[in-house]
């Protein structure tokens, strides 16, 4: 049996502010989205009346036949890789995409956000380790992006995310997140892009990520139990 969600987002809550604290960061830096991917409504329901208020999905359809059922007034965040047939259908449904890969996204994301009369925000992938089974730009393909974005007017381009390699000890991922963070800093200055938001940290290793500057931690199974 799982412990109840209550008790995760109160744990959960807890660590965060216990590794803001050792990092000399205000708690309200760091939002939390629940990772409802696999989940049933029902859970997202009860997650709802714990208080959480956003939520994450991998797949547009999965969550566009999930949404509908779950309880309104939530924010809903696409976390995992877009295709591009899949684009308005992510438009309507999405308050924010943490997973654009390349400029012609960038900018398909940009003219259904016109169409639909939205400016969304988003954040560019970033493939850290040069892992190949992670998609994600590299940091040379991410200047193109970055200069693409200035002329699209329906996107509001926040920040970077990442998923780092998995490794048994969440520390060793602390390296991956502190050179996304670098690079940030070097593209903002670059670019003239705030880029404030970082996308980063899971279930697993948040409070390396919260250490290393997370502005987003995306926690799923350790919040809401394992997926079926
Ligand atoms: C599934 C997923 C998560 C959450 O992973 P957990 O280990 O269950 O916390 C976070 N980010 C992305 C992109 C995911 O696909």
């Amino acid at each position: 049996m799982n412990k109840s969600i209550q008790d995760n987002w109160e744990q959960i809550r807890e660590r965060v502010a216990h590794a803001c604290d050792l990092s000399g960061r205000q708690g309200s830096d760091v939002q939390i989205v629940a990772v409802s991917k696999k989940q049933p409504p029902e859970i997202v329901a009860e997650a709802a009346g714990c208080g959480i208020r956003c939520f994450g999905e991998n797949k547009v359809q999965e969550a566009a036949s999930k949404i509908p059922r779950c309880p309104d007034n939530l924010q809903w965040h696409l976390v995992g890789h877009l295709q591009s047939n899949k684009t308005r259908a992510a438009v309507e449904l999405f308050d924010m995409i943490h997973s654009i890969d390349s400029t012609r996204l960038l900018e398909r994301v940009n003219s259904m956000s016109a169409e639909v009369g939205r400016t969304l925000p988003v954040l560019l992938q970033v493939n850290v380790s040069g892992e190949v089974s992670k998609s994600g730009l590299s940091p040379e393909e991410v200047p193109p992006v970055l200069e693409a974005s200035k002329h699209c007017m329906n996107i509001d381009l926040v920040g970077l995310m990442t998923i780092p390699p998995f490794t048994p000890d969440p520390v060793d991922a602390g390296p991956v997140f502190a050179r996304l963070r670098e690079w940030r800093d070097g593209w903002r200055d670059e670019f003239g892009i705030s880029l404030e938001e970082l996308s980063m940290g899971m279930s697993h290793d948040f409070e390396i990520a919260i250490q290393e500057g997370a502005t987003w931690i995306r926690v799923g199974s350790g919040l809401l139990g394992e997926r079926h």
